[in-house]
């Protein structure tokens, strides 16, 4: 079954053609990044119109990459929450009028679960059951995963998730928008002894987050070293903290998890996901706890349409699909609240 699957729930519009036999046959992406950053964050309403600038182009070229036709397309995945009203609506109509137009069946997928199944795209998938650590721009969840659409929440960040916090800190250091990444680039750099910053909830007991506290702490030391002269390294050096303490929280809390389920496979998904020092640092934990762990290929830990032509093709074959009439976006849809495919 060949499932074309569209992502619009925040500032990428993403379009993949997945085939349930032969895997991802062709995705693009186009990023809003630089359309955002003059404001230095999302602006829902330009990124709906963004989406409907950029989607319909997007099917066309996954289809002349793939080399296949508007009739190859068995089916139509499309993200319907959560994320910015406005650009899930586009996204869902545009996939709704495929389906429709094809007389094809469409399905709406959860976009965390699109994060959560994207490993399986990857060359060596990982098995079932598993635990997950999905750290996203909105949300770090510990998930206990038997299966498809079998989640059971484990612990949350109880304020800011993790990507956040990277893109706050990095604010913070006169980083541009979106700062998560170029944080992790400045701290490579960093001396990891000058600061030491705060890990919160570390030992609380549960599997529960806390980024804010971690934020503040960088605020705070950042204004006692507004007044340092330019060569001094403290930007690359607060950096450095930063990434240790949310990497060794993260870690140690997924590491806690895996002891309490005794699961024995560790997935990580998420743009956080593509932080190395968390990968570095994972990896080693779990080769000493006898754990395997996978992650997606970089490219799918940020948002995409491959997920989702993936997390729709899974609940296609097995039968399900959106009611045909009229269609409905769900921009706060908690993971929990997801059903469960039939086997
Ligand atoms: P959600 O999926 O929860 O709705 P989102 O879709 O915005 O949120 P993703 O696209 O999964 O989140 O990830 C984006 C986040 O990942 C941003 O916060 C970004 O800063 C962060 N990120 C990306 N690469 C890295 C990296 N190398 N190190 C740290 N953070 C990173
Ligand atoms: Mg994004
Ligand atoms: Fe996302």
């Amino acid at each position: 079954m060949r499932v074309l699957g569209i992502e619009t729930s925040c500032d990428e519009t993403g379009v993949a053609l997945y085939d349930t036999e032969r895997g991802l046959l062709a995705h693009a992406l186009h990023s809003q990044i630089d359309m955002h950053a003059l404001y230095g964050g999302v602006v829902p309403e330009l990124a709906s119109r963004d989406h409907i600038r950029h989607g319909a182009l997007l099917v066309q070229q996954v289809l002349r990459d793939a080399g296949l036709e508007m009739k190859d397309i068995d089916g139509v995945a499309y993200t319907e929450g959560p994320g910015l009203a406005g650009a899930l609506l586009v996204g869902a109509g545009l996939a709704k009028a495929l389906a429709f137009g094809l007389n094809k069946p469409a399905i709406g997928v959860h976009h965390l679960e699109g994060h959560l199944l994207s490993p399986l795209l990857a060359a060596d998938p990982p098995p079932f059951p598993h635990v997950a650590l999905l750290v996203s721009g909105g949300h770090t969840q510990l998930m206990d995963v038997a299966g498809v659409g079998r989640y059971t929440l484990l612990g949350e960040t109880i304020d800011d998730a993790a990507g956040e916090a990277f893109d706050k800190s990095a604010k913070l250091l006169g980083l541009p928008y979106p700062g998560g990444p170029k944080l992790a680039r400045l701290a490579e750099t960093g001396d990891p002894k000058r600061f030491s910053l705060p890990r919160p909830l570390l030992h609380s007991g549960d599997l529960n987050f806390s980024f804010a506290g971690l934020k503040t702490a960088v605020l705070t030391q950042a204004r006692k070293c507004a007044d340092l002269p330019d060569t001094d390294p403290w930007r690359a050096d607060l950096a450095r903290a930063f990434e240790d303490a949310a990497v060794d929280v993260l870690s140690k809390k997924a590491m806690t998890a895996l002891k309490q389920t005794g699961r024995k496979v560790l997935v990580v998904a998420g743009g956080v996901g593509a932080n190395q020092r968390l990968r570095a640092t994972l990896n080693a934990l779990c080769a000493k706890a006898g754990v395997k762990v996978y992650y997606p290929d970089l490219q799918f830990c940020t948002d995409n349409g491959a997920m989702i032509a993936l997390a729709g093709a899974l609940r296609l074959v097995r039968g399900q699909r959106d009611a045909q009439t009229g269609f409905n976006v769900r921009p706060r849809w908690p993971l929990a609240e997801l059903d469960t495919p039939p086997v």
